[in-house]
């Protein structure tokens, strides 16, 4: 089946902040073949081109992207013992639900963090002290100079604290397996509720947002004179949200963008806001941060068409 190639498609509604314009080209995707020949046509039109997950880490200016976004909409998730292989476009949380079905553990705290699998890979996913390169066996990548389709075993991967070498580098991310531990299934399903707990105890979920809006400074990034609380130093980074909260922007809105008063790392599109009123939004947030610590906040959401 050839492509199908959408002209001017409104971005918005692919992403969790509903916010946007069109992209010049859009084209969904099924397989490895649509993915290339997608690459091929960017590349025939000389434009630049995009891979978009589940867009929850995204937020899409408001004149939109004047190249291709291409969006994997492959799913497929298959078991081989406690090795699971799953297509970029898979949904993050499904896998995550299958595995823990069959008493797969290793993932359990990612059920609630929305987006796929490449999404995941791409800016190593975490939460809870553990992220989404600990399970991680071997990345399906694409090379698009070449057209190559190659595996990049586990050790051949770079990767941080949200971070990973697909953030430097074009590699187009095609699949990756996770190698899991098989322990009691009871036990598993456990492990799954009680992170999801802890996340809707202290995330707005179900909001219009991305997540983080902000990585977590390192505490080495701070001036030597700031004084932090001591359990920060215990865990090494100190969590953007907090210094948000401290410098007294919970519920700060700005046009329809608003900053949660459940979680200072969250930023959300509380009514019809534009792309513009989040980055004012995160303008601000950065320069009162600066003042009163020191530290650059870097975002974790990635810009799209700015
Ligand atoms: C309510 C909520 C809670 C969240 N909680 C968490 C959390 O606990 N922990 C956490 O880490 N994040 C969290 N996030 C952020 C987000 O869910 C993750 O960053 C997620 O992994 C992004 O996946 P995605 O598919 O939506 O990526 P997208 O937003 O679609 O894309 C993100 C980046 O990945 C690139 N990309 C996507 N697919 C590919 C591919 N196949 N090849 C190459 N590049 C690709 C895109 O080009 C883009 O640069 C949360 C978001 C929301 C809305």
């Amino acid at each position: 089946m050839p492509i199908s190639i959408r002209e001017n498609e409104p971005l918005a509604r692919y992403t969790t902040f509903k916010i946007g314009g069109p992209a010049r080209f859009f084209i969904p995707t099924k397989s490895e073949e649509d993915i290339i020949e997608a690459v091929r046509f960017a590349a025939s039109q000389n434009l630049p081109y995009i891979f978009l997950g589940g867009g929850t880490n995204t937020l899409v200016s408001d004149e939109g992207y004047r190249g291709v976004v291409i969006r994997n909409e492959d799913r497929t998730v298959s078991f081989n013992g406690p090795l699971v292989y799953a297509s970029a476009g898979a949904i993050l949380a499904v896998m995550v639900h299958e595995a823990v079905q069959r008493g797969l553990s290793g993932m359990e705290w990612a059920f609630g963090v929305p987006g796929t699998v490449g999404g995941a890979v791409r800016g190593n996913a975490g939460a809870f002290g553990l992220s989404t390169y600990e399970s991680i066996y071997r990345v399906r990548v694409l090379q698009p100079d070449s057209y190559r389709v190659r595996m990049l075993d586990r050790d051949e991967l770079t990767w941080g604290y949200r971070d990973s070498i697909f953030k430097h580098n074009p590699l187009i991310i095609l699949a990756a397996e996770f190698m899991f531990t098989p322990i009691d299934i009871e036990q598993c399903k456990t492990n799954l509720e009680l992170y999801l707990a802890r996340k809707k105890e202290s995330q707005p979920l179900g909001k219009e947002c991305a997540g983080c809006v902000f990585k977590n400074p390192h505490i080495q990034s701070f001036p030597k004179d700031v004084s932090l609380p001591i359990e920060f130093f215990q865990k090494e980074y100190v969590p953007a949200g907090w210094l948000v909260e401290q410098v007294n922007l919970k519920h700060h809105v700005i046009g329809g963008a608003t900053i949660s008063g459940k979680h200072g790392n969250f930023f959300l599109n509380a009514n019809h806001a534009t792309a513009a009123d989040v980055v004012q939004l995160i303008t601000l947030a950065k320069e009162r941060v600066y003042e009163k610590f020191g530290v650059t906040l870097e975002e974790e959401i990635v810009y799209l068409g700015f």
